[in-house]
């Protein structure tokens, strides 16, 4: 009997095809495996039926731990027999659409791990050890199949001990195509900032013994750079925020062991899974209370984020050294993107780090680290990206036309949707010059090129003025392809209903801001969406504010509160000459706030994270956003100890919740209740008042699930208090698992829109 197999979906890169053979030779086959060039894998089988069907069980039931399997397409052959034995055969180029992927980056494996430590191993100490369940993918692939020649592993050819291993069929490394030695693999070495070679015998733990006396270093890993310096030393990382520019910003940290990081910080069970997954995202874990790190660490917040070390470079840093973590922070300047090549680094981080650790492996694609945060026992994306991207999410129906889309503007991401599954790229960040325009497009014609991506449709946001719209629209017209164009929020509430695999929703989408339908400045929206629709309804949303100076109110959000506090009874121009040391140019500025909002002109926004912004200042905790979210995430930080003293009532009219009273009433109660009950109220607020109105409207239209999405959602205790309040009143709720609620999930909303319409 002879059989052909197609395999598809994560299938290269995975130990698969020693896999298949094994397999094969165990049930008395002949025949080949080879990848194929859209990262799939043909199988040829010769041999009797029993040992055919015991195969394709097999296939199944034991495959590798990091294979997925989407589809075995089976083809019966007819003519005689051709092999006498089964090998693995050189990869062919052909290339379909067939909706493999390869895989992402894989953290070191124990048994890696082990040999790394054990002295008797040969690869003993060396810091790029890996195997074919573990080591770079996604970022060390510059085309397919997945071969070493198709990698940036090409320019260290295997020395005959490796090659030994990698030929060998009962070796854990048979065609493990990262396989490399001390003799044959990337090399690290140390320098100074300016370049200079430092001689040591062994860098990688010198540069820890650097950490731990405080000097700042730029290590490079699989995906970029990261910035490292001490967790418990004031004077670097002090230093480092000098010169990073980061007044607040909270650090990543990576620490030792889970054990190091549970001296720090709480780790329940969910947290724990993916702190040690293969994917080794950051997740946020709250601090708890024998937290000893520098409050320079994450300043202001209740939570820091964590990530365990993902390579033998990682583990060794902590060898020779009491510390037990280390900040390690993507090395990246203000609005660019990470940094990837020796080549720049020294220009780009000289003046920020006191020395380098490189390695001479080129990363082909950078990707940043993913951070993750756990609500209840649900993870929740606030960046996906290394260990996860580029894997698909998988959804219920096929789409209708091959669609790209583009994303908006901060923390962007593109994606592609092809069929039923969803292909969302690695973070990019803020699409705001040229630098990060030009990583747009490579790393989505990179994930194109990876699926074979033929695009049918273009899709964007309605902002007129993103780079992303624009870019958008230039590719939409070089292929004569057709361009949709997709409202913010609208591409949020889509996301979250793919994801669900659901047809309507009514849908709370809550974040900093977006471009409305009407041209005016959302972010406090309920939507009711049906799948396939290009259109949604905006049923209800939060009450308009004046956003005075624009981009100043998101800045400084004192302006906001002065807005809200003028449409009460207080004398909010007093108040803002009061606290008019808090604005940079003090009186000067606050009169002319005053003037302002006497004239009342202004553009108006309905955006959640301004009330949040706006309460943050009234409490005295936030005078300047020095990054995206900081006023929101310091009330939260404030709120979670805090309890819903206050009780409002949320106040509806006509659709829109009013959050003047909100504000009012934690201005009268200033002094008399605590901050952090004042910072919990206001969530209950929020949170009630929507989850509210939304349940009003699903109830009205008979739609059964409510869903809450946007950058808002990552937000727990609005999560958490919307949940209450859907599921009180007998409706579904739900959140993002798998696509991040912020912008990070917008590019696949927006295909999502597209691809599911008609033309
Ligand atoms: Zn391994
Ligand atoms: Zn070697």
């Amino acid at each position: 009997m002879r059989v052909k197999l197609n395999v598809t979906g994560i299938v290269q890169g995975v130990g698969f095809r020693p896999f298949v053979y094994h397999t094969a030779v165990k049930n008395g086959l002949a025949g080949y495996v080879r990848n194929l060039g859209d990262a799939g894998v043909e199988v040829l089988l010769e041999g009797d039926a029993q040992g055919i069907q015991k195969f394709l069980r097999a296939l199944i039931a034991e495959k590798p731990p990091l294979a997925q399997i989407e589809s075995v397409e089976s083809t019966d052959l007819s003519g005689k027999n051709e092999y006498n034995t089964f090998t693995i055969i050189q990869s062919s180029q052909t290339a379909e659409q067939s909706g493999s992927i390869i895989p992402p980056d894989v953290a070191i494996c124990s048994p890696c791990l082990q040999e790394l430590r054990d002295p008797q191993n040969p690869r003993h100490d060396y810091f790029f050890i890996t195997c074919t369940d573990c080591g770079p993918r996604f970022t060390i692939i510059e085309r397919l199949p997945y071969d070493r020649e198709n990698t940036t592993m090409k320019e260290f050819p295997m020395c005959s001990f490796c090659k030994r291993e990698y030929v060998e069929p009962a070796n854990r490394r048979f065609h493990a195509q990262t396989v490399a030695d001390s003799t044959c693999g990337p090399k690290a070495y140390l320098t100074t900032n300016d370049g200079e070679i430092v001689k040591v015998a062994d860098p990688i733990r010198e540069a820890g013994k650097l950490l731990s006396k405080g000097k700042i270093l730029a290590i490079k890993g699989y995906g970029g750079f990261h910035i490292a310096a001490s967790t418990v030393l004031e004077e670097p990382l002090l230093r480092l925020r000098e010169t990073k520019h980061r007044c607040e910003k909270p650090f990543a940290i990576m620490a030792k062991s889970l054990e190091a990081a549970k001296a720090f910080a709480e780790v329940k069970t969910k947290e724990q899974e993916l702190l040690t997954s293969s994917a080794r995202p950051i997740v946020l874990l709250n601090k708890n209370a024998d937290y000893n790190l520098s409050p320079l660490v994450a300043p202001h917040l209740h939570n820091v984020g964590v990530l365990l070390p993902y390579t033998g470079l990682h583990y060794m840093l902590f060898d020779n050294v009491a510390d037990t973590s280390f900040v390690m922070t993507s090395a990246n300047m203000p609005n660019q993107p990470i940094v990837k090549d020796n080549e720049d680094v020294y220009k780009i981080l000289g003046g920020t780090v006191d020395y380098f650790l490189f390695h001479n492996r080129q990363v082909a694609y950078r990707c940043d680290d993913s951070v993750m945060r756990v609500h209840g026992n649900h993870p929740v994306f606030i960046r996906r990206s290394r260990g996860y991207a580029p894997a698909p999410l998988k959804l219920k129906q096929k789409s209708k036309h091959c669609t790209v889309g583009l994303g908006g503007e901060l923390n962007n991401t593109s994606c592609i949707l092809l069929g039923d599954k969803a292909f969302i790229s690695q973070h990019i960040g803020d699409v705001e010059n040229i630098e990060t325009q030009s990583f747009l497009s490579e790393a989505t014609e990179h994930l194109q090129r990876l699926t074979n991506c033929h695009a049918e449709v273009i899709a964007c946001d309605l902002h007129p003025k993103f780079t992303a719209t624009r870019l958008a629209k230039e590719m939409a017209e070089t292929h004569g392809l057709p361009l949709v164009q997709v409202q913010h929020h609208h591409a949020h509430a889509a996301a979250l209903m793919a994801e669900h695999g659901l047809d309507e929703i009514v849908a709370i989408t809550c974040d900093g801001y977006g471009y409305g339908s009407d041209g005016n400045a959302w972010g406090g929206e309920i939507l009711h969406c049906t799948q396939g629709s290009k259109e949604f309804r905006r049923l209800a949303h939060l009450e308009p504010h004046l956003l005075l100076g624009g981009d100043l109110a998101s800045r400084y959000p004192l302006r906001l509160t002065a807005a809200m506090l003028s449409k009460t009874d207080v004398d909010a121009e007093s108040w803002l000459l009061k606290n008019s040391a808090r604005l940079p140019h003090g009186i000067v500025e606050a009169q002319l706030i005053s003037d302002q909002l006497k004239s009342g002109v202004g553009i108006e926004t309905t955006s959640c994270g301004r009330v949040l912004d706006a309460v943050s200042a009234l409490l005295g905790l936030c005078d300047m956003r020095s990054y995206e979210g900081e006023p929101a995430m310091k009330l939260e930080s404030v709120a979670v100890i805090g309890k819903d003293t206050l009780k409002l009532k949320p106040q509806i009219s006509c659709g829109i919740l009013d959050t003047t009273g909100l504000v009012k009433a934690i201005f009268d109660s200033l002094g008399k209740v605590s901050a952090a009950d004042l910072a919990y109220s206001a969530h209950g607020y929020l949170a009630q008042g929507l989850a509210a109105l939304a349940v009003e409207k699903a109830v009205v239209l008979g739609v059964k699930t409510v869903g809450f999405t946007g950058g808002a959602a990552c937000n727990q205790i609005l999560a958490t208090l919307m949940r209450q309040t859907v599921e009180l009143a007998g409706l579904r709720f739900v959140l993002h698992e798998a696509a991040p609620p912020g912008d990070g999930g917008v590019s696949f909303g927006q295909a999502i829109v597209a691809g599911f319409g008609d033309f």
